[in-house]
């Protein structure tokens, strides 16, 4: 089933797992994700983000989910990830988006709470969950999105921004990175902690790839309802083709499409139990 982010995130936070939010930029994505949420018939999100637009319209999105679900009984939530641009939510809401995420976090603060608050109005007329970020993630390696100070989410900001928004949930920056670590991660679940002694809502955690899965496990001890991957999804799928393409190099592109899906489907599988860490 079709859901927004609010019922699966409320699922999570009460019987402590993390729902994991998988990025897809094409069909073998999409496939992979939901072969795997049929596979461990658990929920997960299906999350694009505006960077993918020249991959896909987001109607495109929305249709091919719906077609491959229709005989889904597990929770799913099509979701809008990293998205500046009001227009761009707006459209995914009209489109069939159940969620999105609306990332004012280059903006100064006040202005970042006013237009969330507006994408907040707008989205929840529509039965749409909203997600935004405080703060602001490093770059790692072979990732796709932007490069940016690395900011942890301050407590006290964090409850006011709650407050004045209404957001359905909050990605915080706690030192996971956007891509995969250089070095050993260094996240700071007290800063998680702190977070979590001010405002009572399901928070969010950008960045899953390469996290150890003691430190995932802590964070979801701690509110984290909701873990992004991304970059391995990518990575592995690339690793992959290419080592086939050099043992092959006349490969039918139908096939290496056939090993993408596969491939994306294990790492996803691999994250879902990863975020199921008491079942
Ligand atoms: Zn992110």
């Amino acid at each position: 089933m079709i859901t927004n982010l609010k019922v699966l995130l409320t699922h999570a936070k009460e019987h402590k797992y993390a729902v994991g939010a998988f990025n897809v930029y094409n069909y073998e994505t999409i496939k992979a994700v939901i072969l795997a949420v049929k596979e461990k018939q658990q929920p997960a999100i299906i999350a694009f983000g505006e960077k993918y637009l020249a991959n896909m319209e987001l109607k495109e999105v929305v249709n091919l989910v719906r077609t491959m679900t229709t005989d889904l009984r597990t929770n799913i939530a099509i979701h809008l990830d990293h998205t500046k641009s009001i227009d761009v939510i707006r459209e995914a809401i009209n489109a069939g988006f159940t969620s999105v995420m609306y990332d004012g976090s280059e903006l100064d603060y006040e202005e970042n709470v006013k237009n969330t608050k507006f994408v907040v109005e707008m989205a929840h007329q529509a039965g749409v969950s909203v997600e935004a970020e405080l703060g602001s993630l490093q770059l790692g390696t072979d990732t796709n999105e932007d490069d940016a100070e690395e900011i942890y989410t301050d407590p006290i900001q964090a409850k006011d921004f709650v407050e004045r928004t209404g957001v359905d949930c909050l990605a915080v920056s706690i030192g996971t990175v956007h891509g995969l670590y250089k070095g050993e991660p260094k996240v700071s679940v007290e800063r998680l902690i702190e977070i979590k002694e001010q405002i009572d809502i399901p928070f969010v955690l950008h960045g899953g790839s390469g996290t150890p899965l003691h430190i995932i496990e802590r964070c979801i001890d701690n509110g984290i309802t909701k873990i992004n991957v991304n970059t391995e999804i990518s990575y592995s799928v690339v690793q992959m083709i290419s080592k086939l393409v050099q043992d092959k190099p006349n490969s039918h592109f139908s096939q290496l499409s056939v090993a993408a899906v596969d491939t994306a489907k294990n790492t996803v599988i691999k994250y879902m139990e990863m975020f199921q860490p008491n079942k």
